[in-house]
């Protein structure tokens, strides 16, 4: 484990630096505060974006759209290539300020940023594939197309624990796809929005594109409500969780708007007595743990086959035993800090519950480094043994906190991991190619990423990232998700000089 912290003097000193050299003026303001959870203070003070300042980006956005959307598209491609460009520049900045906001140790800091180049690499090429179909008419001299044509200005809204990535893989397919983009991140991680913000206004300068194809507005959920509301936001893209999920999906369909809803997870993993157990352990631990459990693809539930389920749990309470936590800038630590107190208390409370309803703590649980940083909030990663899925294990807790189950058929372990609300990320650990495939079959698990050999997190972009059910249907990234972020025209060209209606109707 590590002992010591940076000071909060270092870690601003080093945000200071990475936001100079990416080129933005550092922060002075007076509605909120930029925070690390690495000791839990403040950095920076910063100003929240007026309603005037909404109204300025939504004017704005808007004027710039109507430009942007007949530029052609591999022209558009061109300002995601050097945003891309512009991130390898600044990758380790750019990880500084993930692991200074959001905590995340070194190694995922720069995961997240390289996602971020990965997924503008992806949008470039996206910029030439735009396809649409040529559809067999049941008429004569008829040709029957889709085309697809840019929406509008789009409304990014994200969550802290994905604080970059998430607007990336967002801002760099609508604007291959000709939409102009308003970002309003989480409050807890204004630092490295205000750097990516930065960074494509440079990129928008070296290849001439206007500037206001973007807008980042800083601030709480009031400034998420506006562009909620608002109907000159073709589509809002709000990633975060189930609670706030529900209160911007109705909003949006009330005035006929498109949402795009990314929302929390309770993913499993069934293990099943075939399993490669070496692979298995790595790769729960790494789901399980890593993050500090605060990814949306966190383990949450493990469904064990009863005949494996002592021994696997014997080497996973070995293995936690021996994670290192704190620094997250020290290259030896797995487990940075959860993002606030307010987490752990909700992590402490959830523990409380799990054991009044019959949970049994086998590992971690324990807070650590309270002394050296007392507003931070280090914890080990915890295992609780349950014996049902009771009402705080159906829910997400957005901590470290794995909670065992055994089965007997594989066909109770998929109605154990497909009884809960959410449906974002699974896995199967099996050697058995006919469970693998019933896994992944329609009859398999109801989430929107099934894996099989792998854990839950740390999907690649080139697939469509989301879920199902309370984790609310949308798809991000890659695959085909640019359609979203789209509308398609159903064209019928007459071209045989006689009029034939469809369906053999006559009429005259
Ligand atoms: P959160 O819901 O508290 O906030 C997310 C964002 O929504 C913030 O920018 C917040 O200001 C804004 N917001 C909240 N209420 C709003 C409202 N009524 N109208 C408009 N904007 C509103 O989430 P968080 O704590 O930052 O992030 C953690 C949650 O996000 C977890 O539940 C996690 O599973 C989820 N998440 C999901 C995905 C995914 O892709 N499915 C990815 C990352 C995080």
């Amino acid at each position: 484990m590590t002992t010591t912290l940076p000071t909060t003097e270092d870690l601003r000193a080093r945000a200071r630096a990475g936001l100079e050299r990416i080129g933005v003026t550092v922060p002075d303001g007076p509605d909120f505060q930029a925070r690390t959870p690495i000791t839990g203070e403040h950095l920076f003070g910063l100003a929240a974006a007026t309603a005037a300042d909404t109204e300025a980006a939504l004017t704005a956005t808007r004027r710039a759209f109507l430009t942007w959307r007949s530029t052609p598209a591999p022209r558009r491609g061109e300002l995601v290539r050097r945003l891309g460009e512009l991130l390898r520049d600044h990758k380790s900045d750019l990880a500084d300020l993930v692991t200074v906001e959001a905590g995340k140790i070194r190694s995922e800091a720069l995961g997240e940023v390289q996602e971020m180049i990965d997924i503008c690499d992806f949008a470039v090429g996206l910029s030439r594939q735009l396809y649409g179909r040529t559809i067999a008419s049941e008429r004569p001299g008829h040709r029957l197309a889709e085309t697809w044509h840019p929406l509008g200005v789009v409304g990014v809204i994200s969550a802290f624990n994905f604080p970059a990535a998430v607007w990336s893989w967002n801002t760099a397919v609508a604007l291959a796809c000709g939409d102009t983009v308003i970002w309003k991140p989480s409050a807890l991680t204004p630092l490295i929005s205000l750097a990516c913000d930065r960074l494509l206004d440079r990129a928008a300068e070296d290849v001439d594109a206007p500037r206001d194809v973007h807008r980042l507005l800083l601030g709480d959920r009031t400034v998420g409500e506006k562009l909620v509301d608002d109907p000159r936001v073709a589509l809002v893209s709000a990633t975060g969780s189930t609670r706030m999920g529900r209160e911007v999906g109705p909003r949006v369909a009330a005035r006929f708007g498109r949402s795009l809803l990314e929302l929390g997870g309770n993913n499993a993993a069934v293990v099943a007595p075939s399993a490669d157990l070496d692979l298995a352990v790595q790769s729960i631990v790494f789901a399980a743990a890593g993050t500090a459990g605060q990814r949306c693809t966190t383990l949450r539930r493990l469904i064990v086959h009863r005949d494996i389920a002592d021994t696997l749990i014997q080497r996973l309470t070995a293995a936690y035993h021996k994670l290192p936590i704190g620094d997250p800038f020290d290259e030896t630590t797995l487990v940075g800090p959860l993002i606030s107190t307010t987490a752990l208390d909700g992590m402490q409370d959830a523990l409380t519950r799990a054991r009044a309803q019959g949970g049994k703590v086998l590992a971690g649980g324990n807070q650590r480094l309270a002394d050296a940083a007392p507003r931070a909030a280090y914890v080990e990663p915890v295992i609780v043994r349950v014996d049902e899925q009771t009402d705080v294990v159906r829910e997400e807790t957005f901590a470290p906190i794995l909670y065992v189950l055994t089965y007997d058929t594989l066909d109770e372990a998929i109605a154990l991991h497909n009884d809960v609300p959410q449906g974002l990320s699974s896995s199967i650990f099996t050697r058995d190619q006919q469970e693998a495939e019933l896994f992944l079959s329609a009859e398999g698990s109801d989430c929107g990423i099934t894996n099989v050999n792998i854990g839950t997190s740390g999907a690649e972009i080139g697939g469509a990232f989301g879920g199902e059910k309370e984790t609310g249907g949308g798809r991000e990234s890659g695959s085909d998700a640019w359609r979203a972020y789209m509308r398609s025209a159903t064209n019928t060209v007459n071209y045989s000089g006689r009029l034939a209606l469809a369906q053999n109707v006559s009429f005259l």
